[in-house]
């Protein structure tokens, strides 16, 4: 079946895809510098913060990651939930008056002899917008890792969990051995679960979990009340029970050996992947295993002129995590100056020599 004729949506001179903080921050930019630009985001504001866990704790801390510099405060000067960072957003979209087109994924981009033409979805009918030119900010977690094993998809596991109160008195498998396993064992344990975490490595990568974390999460192991099984993967999910097999030292399943644990919830924090597509079809090189875009880092544009990145999709399906928020502001003036031709005078958090606490 052939795809509907869009409609025309508008014409503008740069297109913004994506409403996360780069996206915002960059859309405050442009706003103040009276850049004729059309917003776009697939979800409601800062979506990918929605699906975060419930009262989870950013690790920066709330200066370094505060956009377009308006102060972010936090009762008793703590790091911010991320509730109350989607609040400080919403306000400071208020606070700019920002139009963003919510719920309007942008589903194809073509380009054009001059320019490029964006198709985008709105309540099922598609419309077209041409822009001189396109910066993407759409980040880099749009779906799970899935392991492939028979019974990820049964009712009672999950890539995602949102309130650890869910798994109180209840058995459940953690797997993973990053922040958010780690951080999810955890806190499902201190909500009444009996937990254990399973990790293919040998040992849990001490440089890739929170120091904080780690400590927590020695602690717990030690006093016995949390099972932590390194050197395992699950193979098969059953309703209630899961098998592991030991893992060799690549990781995978190796010499046969399995043992199952019950389970009656299981969290699979084993990261998220980057939808390419809308690179792939401007043809934007994608480079190396975590294909990231290639990017001029002066200017942020992309091998295609007039395309242009910003924020996490800068680092692609990130295996080790170096574009967080607080490591993208730079990236505004560097895209406003190649954008308007203009140096860039507004407000600016450099990252830090250390950041707070690598994200
Ligand atoms: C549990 C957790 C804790 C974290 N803690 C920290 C921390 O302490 N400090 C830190 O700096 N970072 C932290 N991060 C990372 C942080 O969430 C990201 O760095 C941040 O969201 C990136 O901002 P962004 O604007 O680049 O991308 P995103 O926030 O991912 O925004 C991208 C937006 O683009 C939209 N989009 C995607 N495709 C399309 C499309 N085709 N059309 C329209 N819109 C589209 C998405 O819906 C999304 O809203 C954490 C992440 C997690 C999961």
């Amino acid at each position: 079946m052939s795809e509907k004729t869009p409609e025309i949506g508008g014409t503008a001179q740069v297109a913004l895809v994506g409403a996360g903080p780069i996206g915002v921050e960059l859309a405050v930019a442009l706003k103040r510098a009276g850049v004729d630009y059309q917003h776009f985001e697939a979800g409601q504001l800062g979506h990918t913060l929605t699906w975060w866990p419930r009262d989870t704790i950013f690790f920066s801390s709330p200066e370094r990651i505060m956009i377009a510099g308006v102060p972010l405060h936090t009762a008793g000067q703590r790091h911010p939930t991320g509730e109350e960072y989607l609040a400080y957003l919403r306000a400071v979209v208020q606070q700019f008056d920002l139009q963003i087109h919510f719920y309007q994924p942008v589903r194809r981009i073509e380009r054009l002899e001059s320019g490029f033409c964006l198709i985008t979805e709105r309540h099922g009918r598609l419309l077209a917008y041409r822009a001189e030119k396109v910066v993407l900010a759409v980040g880099g977690m749009h779906f799970p890792n899935w392991l492939g094993i028979p019974g990820e998809d049964l009712p009672h596991v999950s890539h995602y969990y949102r309130d650890p109160h869910d798994y109180f008195r209840q058995e459940v498998l953690v797997v993973g051995g990053r922040n958010s396993a780690v951080e999810a064992a955890l806190r499902c344990w201190r909500a009444g679960a009996k937990v254990t975490l399973s990790y293919r490595g040998p040992a849990i990568e001490r440089e890739q979990v929170k120091p904080a974390l780690l400590a927590d999460l020695d602690t717990v192991v030690r006093e016995g009340n949390l099972r932590l099984l390194t050197g395992t993967v699950p193979v098969e999910i059953k309703p209630g029970e899961v098998e592991l097999a030991c893992t060799g030292p690549d990781g995978q399943p190796a010499g046969g050996r399995r043992m199952r644990v019950k389970a009656d919830f299981v969290l699979l924090m084993t990261g998220y992947s980057m939808d390419t597509t809308l690179f792939e079809q401007l043809g934007v090189n994608l480079t190396g295993e975590e294909r990231a875009p290639q990017y001029n880092p002066e200017t942020m544009e992309t091998n295609v002129p007039g395309v242009f990145v910003a924020g996490v999709a800068a680092g692609g399906r990130q295996r080790k995590f170096r574009h967080f928020i607080e490591t993208s502001h730079v990236h505004i003036p560097r895209i406003f100056t190649a954008l308007t031709g203009q140096p860039y005078t507004g407000p600016l958090v450099e990252p830090g020599a250390k950041t707070s606490e690598t994200a």
